[in-house]
């Protein structure tokens, strides 16, 4: 049902929900919190310095603001509590001082010294809390308080009816609470038990779903059939000689691999993985040849029109002079463009189109597409995954990706596809020099950033967000910090997802071009820019991203044979992030990041998301996942699965031939 049918939701409501990739009842049910904050009000006798606790207060003193820097002020006040007046200090809650009378009832939250006799609260309620108290916290945008989502949710669950995708069998096998039970329990839980049996349905159930997509997908594509391609295996050769170095060993078997699919009759359906600059879109771009060659049409859909375009320049390069069309579609094209591509595309007269994943929903059709490349598989769900291949012939698919993720994920979570591995490195590459710092020691840092830029070189500087948060960390106070420590000498800028599209390609075309020195970026940087003269990248707050993400975010330099450099700034979690100042191989820093079980960090697996699981993380929950693995596979096999609900679960995933 959509979100409109709850009264409280008000029209100025529904796009900041859609934000949180939020559209339905559903998705707002299933809009699950992160984290809970539990309140247990206790003596202060019991708090120790480095203990968060709760305790209940009376106001003694009217509050003093001290405004400390411009974002930064604190309020002081004295207090009862646990039979004692206390000193209270809270940062950043000026708004709350007309609401702080004395003699008012409060709850806070936070640490105490007991030598001081301070109480230094990160969080203050308005009243007392008595009991345990739970409360659920949702990922949120500016506008949408965390307060709002179950008031949403309650109205939400009293209307919106959920289906439950585990078989009876096994919710009697594993004693889970039903559904419904679950879905009460993950919003409003009263218990710490009644999250823990509400997390482990639910997470079951997510993989159990996903699990049975995935066997279903096998089993389709081991049914149909594909198309096979006659091309003479001496011109792919010749291709192969003509390039100005040699295919590294890894290279060459994942090529073999991809060559004897095109031929086969057998549809493919192939995973490349491989660290960033590996060489899989080469490997990629001599397929498509070959299967131009064959006399089929090629795809190539990558995640961004940044990644889409430079793909387009790649390969546009490298086979325009054997006679190949290579065409770009992308959202940012003018009508008239648009439909000329198209109209060629359906005519044969282009011979590869290369786009944004906009390519599978647009008016587009093939003379005949036997081939497709999807590049950044882990941007791509397990629902896309067999949408192109729906589109008149059945092509032979291939995904490349560049988060390497260790065998025995792989095995169960790409069951569907065939693998080739690039491990080795195109030789001449120098390693990262990879360095875990302070945020103390910023300023020999910034030394060594001056010294690159004298020499000519550019820097990339990442932060986690783009508005203001605790850390102050953002790209707006970055940049002002980095234009005056360099005195507005060094041209610098801003880059993230919330720019215009033409803005965004206007700052990459500067930093391409070598105007602006120092690029200050979120994550977007992460697919797409490509600047070989690039030699440093700085990570600010390091600790908040996961080990895989960060060795893609620094794969973004170290592109050439300069000496290339990476700072990870961070003053926590240094014992993590030291996997990667010791290695520099993909496969070997993801296998360290799952055996930490580390849950998936905030901009890798589980937002941006390689299988964008709402509640499951593949790390931390992996004995569920095997277990939902076996469980789907059989009942894969059982009758039950003709049952409607599930008909109209893998309806979506069909491939019809
Ligand atoms: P990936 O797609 O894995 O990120 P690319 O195919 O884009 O990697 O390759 C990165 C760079 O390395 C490109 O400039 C490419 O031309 C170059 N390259 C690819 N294979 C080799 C090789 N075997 N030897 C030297 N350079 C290579
Ligand atoms: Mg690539």
């Amino acid at each position: 049902m959509e979100l409109q049918s709850i009264k409280k939701i008000g029209v100025k409501t529904i796009p900041l929900l859609n934000k949180l990739n939020i559209y339905t009842l559903k998705d707002l049910i299933e809009y699950y919190p992160y984290r809970y904050t539990i309140y247990k009000p206790i003596h202060l006798k019991e708090a120790t310095e480095d203990l968060v606790v709760t305790i209940q207060a009376t106001i003694e003193s009217t509050p003093k603001i001290s405004y400390i820097r411009r974002n930064f002020n604190s309020l002081t006040f004295k207090a009862f509590a646990s039979e004692r007046i206390i000193n209270v200090s809270i940062y950043n809650r000026s708004f709350l001082y007309s609401k702080l009378e004395i003699g008012k009832n409060i709850t806070l939250i936070g640490k105490y010294d007991q030598k001081k006799n301070r109480f230094i609260a990160n969080d203050l309620k308005l009243s007392w809390i008595n009991d345990l108290k739970i409360e659920p916290i949702y990922h949120v945008v500016k506008g949408l308080k965390n307060s709002f989502f179950p008031n949403f949710i309650s109205e939400a669950l009293a209307i919106e009816e959920s289906v439950d995708y585990i078989p009876q069998s096994y919710l009697e096998i594993y004693k889970f609470i039903d559904k419904k039970q679950a879905l009460q329990w993950i919003h409003f839980p009263k218990t710490v038990n009644e999250i823990k049996q509400a997390r482990l349905r639910l997470i079951y159930e997510e993989f159990f779903v996903f699990m049975l997509k995935i066997n279903y997908l096998k089993l389709q594509s081991q049914k149909v059939k594909g198309i096979k391609k006659n091309f003479d295996v001496n011109q792919v050769d010749a291709f192969v000689s003509s390039l100005p170095f040699l295919l590294t060993t890894d290279q060459k078997k994942a090529l073999d691999d991809v060559l004897k699919d095109l031929k086969s009759e057998k549809k493919m359906n192939r995973l490349i993985q491989g660290d960033v600059g590996s060489g899989k879109t080469i490997v990629a771009t001599i397929a498509i040849y070959a299967t131009y060659l064959g006399g089929f049409q090629s795809a190539l859909m990558a995640p961004t029109e940044i990644l889409a375009t430079q793909h387009y320049e790649t390969i546009k390069k490298l086979l325009e002079p054997l006679n190949v069309q290579v065409s770009l579609l992308v959202g940012s094209l003018k009508k008239k463009d648009h439909q000329a591509i198209v109209k060629d595309l359906s005519e044969g007269k282009i011979d590869v189109l290369i786009g944004t994943h906009a390519l599978i929903s647009q008016d587009v059709t093939f003379k005949n597409l036997g081939f497709v490349v999807t590049d950044e598989q882990h941007r791509f769900g397990v629902n896309q995954r067999s949408n192109l291949q729906n589109k008149g012939l059945l092509p032979d698919v291939i995904y490349m990706s560049a988060t390497p993720i260790p065998r025995t994920y792989a095995l169960t979570l790409y069951q569907d596809m065939a693998m080739s591995i690039i491990k080795t490195k195109p030789s001449g590459r120098k390693e990262i020099q990879t360095y875990v710092k302070k945020e103390s020691e910023l300023k020999e840092i910034l030394q060594h950033v001056y010294e690159e830029i004298k020499k000519g070189h550019q820097i990339y500087v990442v932060a986690p967000s783009i508005v203001e948060n605790e850390t102050n960390n953002d790209v707006m106070n970055l940049k002002k910090n980095f234009d005056v420590a360099f005195n507005g000498k060094v041209k610098t800028a801003i880059l993230h997802g919330k720019l215009k599209n033409q803005e965004k390609e206007e700052i990459i075309r500067l930093f391409q071009e070598n105007e602006i020195k120092i690029l200050i970026a979120t994550t977007v940087i992460e697919v797409g820019v490509d600047v070989h003269n690039a030699t440093m990248i700085l990570i600010f707050n390091a600790e908040l991203f996961g080990l895989a993400t960060l060795h893609q975010l620094r794969g973004r330099v170290g592109r050439n044979d300069l000496d290339s450099f990476c700072y990870l700034i961070s003053d926590t979690d240094t014992e993590r992030l030291k996997v990667l100042e010791a290695s520099n191989d993909g496969f070997y820093i993801s296998e360290q990041d799952f055996l930490m079980r580390k849950e998936g960090d905030l901009f890798g697996t589980k937002q941006s998301g390689e299988f964008i699981f709402k509640i499951g993380d593949i790390k931390k929950d992996f004995k569920i996942l095997m277990q939902a693995k076996k469980d789907s596979e059989d009942f894969l096999k059982s009758e039950k699965v003709k049952d409607a609900k599930y008909l109209e679960l893998l309806k979506g995933i069909e491939i019809v031939d």
